[in-house]
This record gives structure tokens, C-alpha cells and sequence, in this order.
């Protein structure tokens, strides 16, 4: 499937939204206020974002959870509601744009949409393509024990299990070597 530049923008940034929430209740929330929110939005490029409020910290935690479900989505039919609702009421105005010198692609947010609002109708957008592509089973969650972090797998043959954020498939690895050392050694 072709990936382009705002896709891959738009699915770093879903993945990076997903992984601010916090994983239990003794981690910190990544986005504990707007002034996290403020440096999310700067650091990740989102563009045509005003002055950030309360109103936008809470709208965003809000679809972060909603993209936190299509993530643990166990098929494209489930995948595919949550996708729905979330770009329905971002309510969309697709338009072409060549903007900073990438080839015409299209747009999705609606002109003076809220940071929640661009999030969700881009990102949104940037998902349904995988649906649509039938390459749903590409977002995944890490399938390390402790830990749940959401990733797009991109490989060729869809066989990445791990997130790479805090190297778990090597620390399973290593886990792995270890206990074939000590079974070989005992
Ligand atoms: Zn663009
Ligand atoms: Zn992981």
C-alpha cells in the first residue's frame, strides 16, 4: 500500500497520542495539561492549531481513547465503527494540496477545526486507508508482557510483534537466551 508523507505523519502522530495514556494507575498521563498538549501539538507539527484550552485537553483525551480501541480492535468491522464515529464528528472538508513542496495529497480537517477535530478527521483518515487496504491487522499493541504500547507494523510480512519505544522484543530476547543458557547449563 503507498504511504505517503501526511499518512506517515498522520500514523506516527495516532500511535504517539495513543502511547501518552497512561498504562496503570501508578504512570503519569503524557498529556497531563495543556501545556503538555501545547508541546505534543508543536513537536508532532500538527498545523492551523490556535490557543490551546482545558476544552481541547479534554476533547483530545477523549479520541485518544477512541483511537486506543481501534488499536485493540480484534477485526476490520470493529475497526471500522470506532473509524466512523470518530471522523463523522470531526466532520471532514477533503481538499487537495501541494503545500511545502510534497506532490498533491489530500487534506482531510476542516478549516479552524480543533486540535481534537484535525486529529481525529486525519488520523482518522490516515487509519481507514489501512481498513480499506485490508491491512487492519498491521496496528497492533506490543505483545511484551508488561507492556501495551500501540505501533503500525510496517514490515514486509506484517510479523512485528514488539514496539520498539522501549525495546521489548530485545529484552525478550535476551530473556530467551537466558533461560536456553541456564536449561543447557543445568
Ligand atoms: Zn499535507
Ligand atoms: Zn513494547
Amino acid at each position: 500500500m503507498l504511504i505517503t508523507h501526511d499518512t506517515r505523519c498522520a500514523l506516527d502522530t495516532v500511535v504517539d497520542l495513543v502511547n501518552t495514556a497512561p498504562e496503570d494507575d501508578t504512570t503519569p498521563d503524557g498529556l497531563a495539561d495543556v501545556t503538555a498538549l501545547d508541546e505534543f501539538v508543536r513537536s508532532h507539527q500538527i498545523s492551523d492549531v490556535g490557543t490551546l484550552s482545558e476544552f481541547d485537553l479534554s476533547a483530545v483525551r477523549k479520541i485518544r481513547g477512541r483511537f486506543a480501541g481501534i488499536f485493540a480492535a480484534p477485526d476490520a468491522r470493529s475497526a471500522a465503527v470506532i473509524i466512523n464515529e470518530l471522523v463523522a464528528s470531526a466532520g471532514t472538508t477533503p481538499r487537495l494540496t501541494d503545500h511545502d513542496g510534497y506532490d498533491w495529497h489530500v487534506h482531510y480537517f476542516a478549516p479552524g477545526a480543533s486540535v481534537a477535530d484535525h486529529l481525529a478527521a486525519d488520523c482518522g483518515m490516515a487509519l481507514a486507508f489501512f481498513v480499506v487496504a485490508g491491512e487492519q491487522e498491521r496496528l497492533r499493541r506490543c505483545e511484551a508482557p508488561d507492556c501495551r504500547r500501540a505501533f503500525v507494523d510496517l514490515s514486509r510480512n506484517r510479523s512485528r510483534r514488539y514496539c520498539d519505544s522501549r525495546t521489548c522484543g530485545n529484552r525478550l530476547h535476551v530473556a530467551a537466551y537466558r533461560a536456553r543458557r541456564k536449561e543447557a547449563a543445568g
